[in-house]
Formats: C-alpha cells, sequence, structure tokens
C-alpha cells in the first residue's frame, strides 16, 4: 500500500513518515498542492494524507482536483478544528478527516479503515468464494478444488484471490503488477506470466485464468462463460 503526504511542514511530513515506515506502509511527500496533484500519476498513490494549509493552493481545492480526474481515497489533515472546513472537505471528496496533533497509531488506523472502505484491491474480503468446484477462502487463506486442498505459494494465492474478486472482468498488467506486486517495473511481466502457469497447472485447467491478447487476464470457472 503507498500512501501520498501532501504536507509542507517539514516536521509534521517527518512524523507522519515514521509512522508509516514503522507500519510497513510506503509513501512519498510532497510539500505543495500542485507536487500532490502531479505526484498522483507518477506515485499512484492508494490513498493521499493531504493537509488543508499549503503555500501554493488551498487543500479543499486539490481535494476537489484530485476528485475530478481519480478516485483515489484522500484523509484531510488538518490544525483547522473547524467544523466548516470539514464539512468543505468532506463535500470536496475528502473521506475523512483528521485534526492535529493526532497519534500515528490513530492515524494508521483511519488510512486502514479508509483503505478497507474504499478499495477492492486493499479490503480484505469477507469469506469464502466458491466457483463451481474451486472454494477460495481468505480467512482461512486455503484453496481447495474439487474438496482437495490446493497449495500455493503466498504469491499465487494473492493473486488468484485479486483476479477472482471479479470474475468475469478482464485485468491489465498494469494494473495486476501495481496492485499484486506493488511496481509498475515492466521487467516484472515475466514474474506474472510464471505465476499465472503455476497457478493454471494447480488448478489442472488453463482455462481457470484466460489469457487477453495484448491486455491482460480473466478469472473464470471453465467452460461458464
Ligand atoms: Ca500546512
Amino acid at each position: 500500500m503507498r500512501v501520498l503526504v501532501v504536507e509542507d511542514d517539514a516536521s509534521v511530513a517527518d512524523g507522519i513518515l515514521d509512522g508509516l515506515a514503522q507500519a510497513t506502509v510506503d509513501a512519498l511527500h510532497v510539500s505543495t498542492g500542485q507536487g500532490g496533484l502531479d505526484a498522483l500519476s507518477t506515485y499512484q498513490p492508494d490513498l493521499v494524507l493531504l493537509d488543508l494549509g499549503l503555500p501554493d493552493m488551498d487543500g479543499t481545492e486539490v481535494c476537489r482536483r484530485i476528485r475530478a480526474v481519480s478516485q483515489t481515497p484522500i484523509i484531510v489533515v488538518s490544525a483547522r478544528d473547524d467544523e466548516i472546513d470539514r464539512v468543505v472537505a468532506l463535500e470536496m471528496g475528502a473521506d475523512d478527516y483528521v485534526v492535529k496533533p493526532f497519534g500515528m497509531r490513530e492515524l494508521v488506523a483511519r488510512i486502514r479503515a479508509v483503505a478497507r472502505r474504499t478499495g477492492p484491491t486493499v479490503a480484505e474480503p469477507a469469506a469464502a468464494r466458491t466457483f463451481g468446484a474451486l472454494v477460495v477462502d481468505t480467512r482461512s487463506q486455503k484453496v481447495t478444488l474439487a474438496g482437495e486442498p490446493v497449495h500455493l505459494t503466498a504469491k499465487e494465492f494473492e493473486l488468484l484471490v485479486y483476479l477472482s474478486a471479479d470474475p468475469g472482468a478482464v485485468f491489465r498488467r498494469s494494473e495486476i503488477l501495481h496492485d499484486v506486486w506493488d511496481t509498475n517495473w515492466y521487467g516484472t511481466t515475466k514474474t506474472l506470466d510464471a505465476h499465472i502457469a503455476a497457478i493454471r497447472k494447480k488448478l489442472g485447467d488453463p482455462g481457470w485464468i484466460e489469457s487477453v491478447r495484448g491486455v491482460g487476464f480473466r478469472f473464470g470457472e471453465p467452460g461458464a462463460q
């Protein structure tokens, strides 16, 4: 998970970055609103922590501009404990509002809560999902096929959970690499292919994960489409 921190106060930013590092959350810090808007496409954060008082533009304006192009969750972090600001921020599309000073544990808990609420890629799926003879249980981290356990590696399991979250939907390679491997590095595409091949082999039928030429992959029960 990647968090973009838009904060002009260096000491506040340092505290947040330390806290996120301890919670093993990747973060990028920028100190202006424009920097935040730029980083939205270059860094592709899963969540934005946004200060309201920025040197170049008001945080609510940054919020509005982010919402115009993206659904990335936003938590407003502000020194202004003002109900008006809170309402404006939420109306501009922010998902939550935290008032300075705050504890890092609280902030990390809020980040995880917002991520769970908003993002299918970081959400914890409810329980076991059944696709014909295949059962993918995210709670027990087990996969069975016709009642027999299928032994997947952690990454293979993660990839299967990811693809099977939306059966029939085509997932782009870049999307999968970003969400499952947390990278945009093109070289990883070979790793992706190797994992897909391994899952197909273990499931005994390549039809579970269909290749969509030039685009990516689609999960589905073989022969059910
Ligand atoms: Ca500020």
